[in-house]
């Protein structure tokens, strides 16, 4: 029987500085699960779904049989009932993404963005009705938040209006980029109440009168994610649907703080799925009678690729103590996104670069990697805008405007 540090060798041979041996032994088999679905039911099918630009439904949903998001093995010794350590969070992103961006994508919008706001916003009678179910993957959510005219300014300009009216709001406005919005059962969306001003959150269930998300067409990236452009008229949802503790941008920054961490580990996972495809490319492939591998001039970018994701996993990993410390800082989860996702950019180039040919063909999984790492290089707060939260921070000097 393999030991622990045999398995985790096997699993990440990349994680040189062994972080992954953080995890419970639980944790650990719940991944190898994962991985075990990840090679038998879903790699069979990406390529083929990424081409056509549709998600593998069916696939996909064998991750339920590991039980990611309510295995008994997760809660071992925890308090916590509705959400897996902070450790195990991080590398369940880096194994998903690790092997494809847009799987990984699927989930944070599912299990991160909507399961942390109904977790945060819900009443208690909410998050049994709405987080059990999402959970256990009975319904799919989504995060209903970016418009057509508001993205990095969606703070201050986030136009969608709730109107009370007795037990009921109208919600009127659009939606623009949201993840899963045509399929999933249940969205929360975000809205500005015309008396008080304030940002509000309203569960608009499947099949209600005047929602309509289409997805938006010839993506270049995360092709297999359908984003949603929603138009919303006169939507009636009942009191009972609102998050009541959503309540201003502030709450929605509360979210953010989970799940800009989540896409840091996103990236950080991609880093390394672009290292280890094109590290075994050059290790195959054979040019004037020697491997690619054995060219000093490659090596030096696969030991920059090594860096990158040695660093991005360090991130991720000590973002995920902290967090799990009870210290969650904006300031964090916004240098960890902007941290990783620069070093995932970086190392998708060079992982294409040294595959040639073979790098701009989805037969060599870098490709993939490559024109996924623009979208996560601009959801949850683009570079920029997470540049100008960390400059905010350490100047004193707010620069946004
Ligand atoms: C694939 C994908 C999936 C997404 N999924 C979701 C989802 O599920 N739910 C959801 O609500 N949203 C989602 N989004 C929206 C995402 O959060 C926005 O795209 C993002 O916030 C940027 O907004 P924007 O695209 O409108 O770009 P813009 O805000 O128009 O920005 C364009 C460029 O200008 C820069 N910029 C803007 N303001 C400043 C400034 N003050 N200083 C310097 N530079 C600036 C930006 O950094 C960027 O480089 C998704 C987006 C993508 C691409």
């Amino acid at each position: 029987m393999s030991t622990k540090a045999e398995i985790i060798r096997e699993l990440y041979p990349e994680d040189v500085f062994h972080y992954a041996e953080k995890l419970t032994d639980g944790e650990l088999e719940v991944l190898q699960h994962v991985r075990q679905i990840i090679e038998n039911d879903i790699r069979p099918v990406v390529t083929d779904h990424w081409e056509r630009g549709k998600f593998p439904f069916e696939a996909f949903y064998k991750l339920k049989e590991a039980g990611i998001m309510n295995s008994p093995k997760l809660f071992e010794g925890r308090d916590e009932k509705w959400k897996a350590s902070e450790m195990y969070n991080a590398f369940l992103y880096y194994e998903l993404a690790r092997f494809d961006a847009s799987i990984a994508t699927f989930y944070t919008v599912h299990g991160g963005l909507g399961y942390n706001t109904i977790l945060i916003g819900g009443s208690e009678e909410q998050k049994q009705e709405f987080a059990t179910k999402v959970r256990n993957f009975e319904w799919q959510t989504c995060f209903a938040l970016t418009e057509p005219d508001h993205g990095s300014d969606i703070a201050g300009g986030l136009a969608t209006t709730a109107e009370r009216k007795g037990d009921k709001w109208i919600l009127n406005g659009e939606k623009r980029w949201i993840g899963g919005a045509d399929t999933a059962d249940i969205v929360p969306v975000f809205a500005r109440d015309v008396e008080d001003g304030k940002i509000k959150c309203f569960i608009v269930r499947k099949g209600t009168p005047g929602y309509n998300a289409v997805p938006i067409p010839n993506k270049i990236s995360l092709r297999m994610v359908q984003n949603g452009h929603i138009t919303l008229e006169n939507v009636e949802v009942p009191e009972a649907d609102r998050l009541p503790n959503i309540n201003g941008f502030r709450s929605v920054n509360e979210i953010f703080i989970h799940t800009r961490a989540d896409v840091a580990h996103i990236a950080n996972g991609v880093t390394a799925g672009a290292f280890v495809a094109a590290l075994r490319n050059t290790s195959e492939r054979e040019q004037f009678d020697r491997k690619l591998a054995g060219f000093q001039l490659v090596q030096e970018k696969l030991a920059r690729m090594q860096s990158n994701a040695t660093a991005a996993l360090g991130y991720s990993v000590r973002i995920a103590e902290l967090m799990e410390n009870g210290e969650y800082e904006m300031f964090n989860s916004s240098l960890a996104k902007m941290h990783n996702s620069l070093r995932m950019r970086e190392t998708v180039a060079l992982a294409r670069e040294v595959t040639g040919g073979n790098g701009i063909t989805l037969e060599s999984d870098v490709a993939r990697f490559f024109a996924d790492a623009e979208a996560i290089y601009t959801y949850e707060g683009t570079h920029e805008i997470n540049a100008l939260l960390v400059g905010r921070e350490i100047t004193g000097i707010g620069a946004f405007v």
